[in-house]
């Protein structure tokens, strides 16, 4: 269906107001020292994210609001900040009493439980540094990040420590703690090696001194997803707390009274990020969904759970178009006021998608587990280009660069110029380090640009174009063509519901543009839905861009996080090793 260019914001008709509604100013007027401001830092001046998150609402008529609204199989708990305060100084008593000091590396590998929640900010109160890892790892790939993390504590659950860890615990030598958290009910098991969380916690004082942490203390350690290949270990400071609070309120539009739903797990830099520090730091009610994907609950949930701003991913969002418009329009979602996503390119029938079903279109936005937050995106308070990630948050300085000849780096004068997008450094939740890898660190700046690995382009209106990662692009007759162009024209055919694109090397093009299509329900991969569909990106693209092979998958092969691997896609056509494919989800 052909759409318009453009979805004219409705700022005026939002209540409360969106955030901000005057692009300029608000950046002219922005700065660090006055977030700084905004915030309470620490008796001895330092920053803590966990006292900006908990202990500044934990006091006073805010400890009773919920923080953590926990739905579980056995129906719903919550967690109020002054609970929250109390049982993160609990565990930070663990680890004082356990002698786990500040720096060392504290891994956390369960479901979305209260007691990860607790263990992570518990954690930044000690000044220990917290890697909260994707339970649904294999055993490999969790002694692999632990090794390489130089894990001190682990906590997690008995059937997950049995399942995953045991056997490969001679492989961690510097592990000295293993916490079990029991769920509730389950009897207690003497396991050798390990603790009970709730023994531990049961002996512990409710009342801790925060570590007098610096905003250049480590408090974070993530893996980013493995899209491009093994996993890098991304160190984060505190002071990144600065950055999750200027794009909680621009980027996410929160406000006091938000009821926030975050569908990322933690094990994922979004997850944490927006899933625990940033509604924290703004005192909202979070939701925590325990169980993984499913459409009906997750439209239930938006309703009985009045969801205001709602956080997601392009891949939960075409699962959602996948189930069709049924479910969703069981009810409205009058709470509803802002959905926004991240992780990958959101196809513009995305965005359309939320406008049509759910009454409001999908505000995308760009990031990096490098990044540490938010830094491109599209707001209530603008217009959105279906297509775009939007424009660069306060704070933030984006450009386009290109190489020349010789190398050396050039940032683009003229609009719409493809190049790598580069940030200029400055913003506090900038990543510090991938672990033992200072080399590879160092190789993505030039001067003061980061230099993210992404092709955008940036229109003459200031929004930026996501292109392909840098590996993804193709190159074929002398064009250079971005996956997900042709991607999103796929997806506009009724049958399609997830596009993977990647060039194959072919002798007189350089590289043939291939498609991956898995379809939606009620639809077959023949011969005539194959040409259709090829003639349907003939149209859309012309011929120098659209695919010329179509293969159908009953779906596409993904990360744990959501990504769509294309570089497995383009190994397992040309029959070459899959390479690391430790965050592989399970049967993709
Ligand atoms: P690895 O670095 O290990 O290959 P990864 O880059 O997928 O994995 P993350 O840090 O989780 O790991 O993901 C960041 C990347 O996701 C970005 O560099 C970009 O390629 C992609 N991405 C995130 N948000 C968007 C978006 N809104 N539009 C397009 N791409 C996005
Ligand atoms: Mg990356």
């Amino acid at each position: 269906m052909e759409r318009p260019g453009i979805i004219k914001h409705r700022a005026a008709a939002l209540r409360p107001a969106p955030n901000w509604t005057d692009y300029e100013a608000e950046r002219a007027g922005f700065s660090w020292d006055g977030v700084r401001a905004a915030l309470d830092f620490l008796p001895c001046g330092g920053l803590n994210i966990a006292h900006e998150a908990v202990e500044r609402h934990a006091r006073g008529e805010q400890g009773e609001r919920v923080a953590f609204r926990f739905i579980g199989e056995q129906g719903q708990s919550d967690l109020t900040y002054a609970q929250l305060s109390h049982q993160t100084n609990r565990f930070a008593n663990v680890l004082a009493g356990l002698g786990v000091g500040r720096g060392e590396r504290l891994f956390v590998l369960a479901g979305r439980v209260p007691a990860l929640y607790i263990a992570v900010l518990g954690s930044m109160k000690r000044g220990t540094v917290v890697c909260p890892l994707f339970s649904a790892f294999g055993p490999e790939p969790i002694a692999t990040r632990m090794s390489l993390g130089d894990a001190r504590v682990l906590v997690t659950t008995p059937t997950l420590y049995r399942r995953k860890v045991e056997a490969l615990r001679d492989r961690l030598p510097g592990l000295r703690h293993v916490l079990l958290v029991r769920a509730p009910g389950e009897a207690r098991q003497e396991i050798p090696g390990t603790l009970d969380w709730d023994e531990a916690m049961d002996g512990a004082s409710g009342l801790f001194d925060i570590a007098p942490t610096s905003a250049d203390d480590y408090a974070l350690l993530h893996f980013t997803s493995g899209t491009t290949g093994t996993p890098k270990g991304a160190l984060h400071v505190h002071g990144a707390a600065l950055t999750h609070w200027t794009t909680g309120k621009y980027a996410l539009d929160l406000h006091p009274d938000d009821i926030y739903w975050c569908t990322a797990d933690p094990g994922w830099v979004t997850g944490t990020s927006y899933g625990i520090v940033a509604p924290l730091l703004h005192g909202v009610t979070s939701i925590i969904d325990e169980a993984e994907f499913d459409a009906e609950r997750w439209y239930r949930i938006l309703r009985e759970q009045a969801v205001t701003v709602w956080y997601t991913a392009p891949t939960a969002i075409r699962m959602l178009m996948r189930a069709g418009p049924a479910p969703a329009r069981v009810s409205t979602y009058p709470a509803l006021r802002m959905v926004a996503s991240v992780g990958e390119p959101l196809n513009p029938e995305a965005v359309w998608w939320g406008e049509e079903v759910l009454g409001h279109p999908i505000h995308d936005n760009w990031w990096q587990t490098e990044t540490g937050g938010i830094m491109i995106a599209n707001t209530p308070g603008f217009d959105i280009k279906p297509g775009s990630m939007g424009r660069p948050l306060p704070g933030v300085d984006a450009c386009i660069v290109t190489r020349d000849a010789d190398g050396a780096v050039h940032v683009a004068t003229e609009p719409d110029t493809v190049g790598e997008l580069a940030l200029k450094r400055g913003w506090p939740s900038m990543w510090r380090g991938y672990l033992n890898e200072d080399a590879r660190y160092r190789k993505c700046f030039d001067g003061d640009l980061y230099l993210t690995g992404d092709l955008a382009r940036c229109d003459a209106d200031g929004y930026y174009w996501f292109v392909g990662r840098s590996d993804d692009v193709i190159k074929s007759s002398g064009h250079l063509i971005g996956p997900f162009e042709v991607e999103s024209a796929l997806l506009e055919h009724p049958a399609v519901a997830e596009a993977g694109v990647i060039g194959k090397p072919d002798p007189t093009v350089g590289e043939m543009i291939k498609a991956f299509v898995s379809l939606k329900p009620g639809y077959e991969g023949t011969p005539a839905l194959r040409m259709e569909l090829l003639g349907h990106a003939r149209k859309r693209l012309g011929a120098a861009v659209a695919p010329k092979e179509i293969d159908f998958l009953p779906s596409l092969p993904r990360t744990r996080s959501g990504k769509i691997l294309r570089r497995l896609l383009k190994a397992r056509e040309l029959g070459l090793p899959e390479g690391d494919t430790s965050t592989l989800e399970a049967g993709a």
